[in-house]
């Protein structure tokens, strides 16, 4: 069976993960991760959220891929030992000295990171000769290539199927230490990349028009089938800074199409997967490298086209199965009369108009205009802890 992993940029976000249906989520420690902006766990975090996963029989593999220079190698073994010590499943590394001293001096697994940029069986081979379990190739591969490349190696294979894009070789960019001082390959990227710039030539405007580098987000539902099918072992999704409803709708859409698969061998249509997909709060997306090398319309040139999502606007607390009561906390404005879709954690997944709604002190409410507040509605189908309550579309 193929692993769906998921990124995790906190505990909420973990469990919501792992709920949705992802088998593994990978998240960064505080220390040796990238993503430093993304919400760190302590080692007292990661061992909540190793029982978590681990109680529902899932996996938790913790980020220690920065491109380490000298003085942030103090104290890596004894983190390692902390990590082997709270039980996590596997590190994802790309420095050789952080890997060797794992392999060493822990009994923890290894996965080669994508930042190690793995293009073909002989460097895949090599990490796993070493002793590395997993290598996560580059994002910058066909699938023609990955299918060639799972053929000739025992290592499992890890690939990128869903999330941002860097229009630099993955691991290798320095735009955003160039210009902030922000170093992208220890965790600091400022992407750069995605700001907006005036063409000059010889102090001279060429175009009126602003312009980025930025890729489109990778996507790859019509990809799965294939990845499958050429022995990939785990379909990676990425963003540890995304919303809980972006995890919750990403990673519930790829693990429908996953088990649709599995079971019936085919997919006879992918446009549920994609209205379902749409609903969180994408970039435009394209299938990156995995169709061959992209061209001009894998790229946003002239528009940041960030698409925010107003769609989410609560989160299930609890259900009163006696009085059809559910206590939900707002996540953005809605009011008497929305036309309101709920999306369970076990899948299922219901419409209602909302026609009672009351605060916290049971007074009744017309709008629920205030981030965070903790509502109760009236609804006759059960809302599940951690449901995504959105709007109807
Ligand atoms: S600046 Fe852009 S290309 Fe460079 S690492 Fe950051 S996201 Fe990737």
């Amino acid at each position: 069976m193929v692993e769906l992993l998921a990124p995790a940029g906190d505990l909420e976000k973990l469990k919501i993960a792992l709920l949705y249906g992802a088998d593994a989520v990978f998240i960064g420690g505080v220390d040796f991760s990238l993503r430093a902006r993304a919400s760190n766990f302590e080692i007292k975090d990661i061992k909540e959220a190793c029982d978590f996963a681990h109680q529902r029989g899932k996996k938790v593999y913790i980020t220690t891929n920065i491109i380490p220079h000298n003085e942030d190698l103090i104290g890596v073994l004894e983190y390692l030992k902390d990590l082997e010590s709270v039980k996590v499943d596997a590190i994802i590394s790309a420095s050789p000295y952080i890997i060797d001293q794992a392999l060493e001096h822990t009994n923890l697994e290894v996965h080669l990171s994508t930042q190690q940029s793995a293009y073909n069986t002989e460097s895949v081979n090599y990490w796993f000769h070493k002793g590395v379990k997993r290598v996560v190739l580059a994002r910058e591969l066909a699938k023609d290539q990955i299918k060639s490349l799972t053929a000739k190696t025992k290592a499992d294979v890890e690939v990128f199927i869903h999330g941002g894009m860097c229009m630099s070789f993955s691991g290798r960019c320095s735009l955003s230490d160039n210009m902030t001082d922000r170093d992208a390959n220890r965790g600091g990227c400022a992407h750069s990349c995605r700001w907006n710039y005036e063409l000059v030539e010889n102090d001279k405007k060429v175009s009126d028009e602003m312009f980025s580098m930025s890729s489109k987000d990778l996507e790859a539902l019509e990809q799965i089938p294939f990845l499958i099918d050429a022995n990939v072992s785990s379909l990676k999704i990425e963003g540890r800074m995304k919303s809980l409803h972006y995890i919750a709708t990403v990673v519930s859409t790829y693990r429908q199409l996953i088990d649709t698969y599995e079971k019936e061998k085919s997919i006879v249509d992918f446009a549920p997967y994609y209205v379902d997909l749409m609903k969180a709060e994408n970039r435009l997306t394209s299938h990156g490298y995995l169709e061959g090398l992209p061209g001009v319309d894998e790229q946003l040139f002239n528009h940041r086209s960030e698409k925010p999502s107003q769609l989410f606007i609560g989160l299930g607390i609890d259900y009163d199965h006696t009085n059809k009561i559910a206590t939900i906390e707002q996540r953005n404005h809605f009011k008497i009369g929305s036309h309101i879709e709920v999306f369970n954690p076990s899948g299922k997944k219901f419409e209602f108009i909302l026609e009672e709604m009351y605060d916290d002190l049971d007074q009744p409410l017309d709008t629920a205009r205030h981030p965070k507040q903790i509502l109760k509605i009236k609804v006759d189908q059960e809302i599940e802890p951690y449901a995504m309550i959105r709007r109807a579309v």
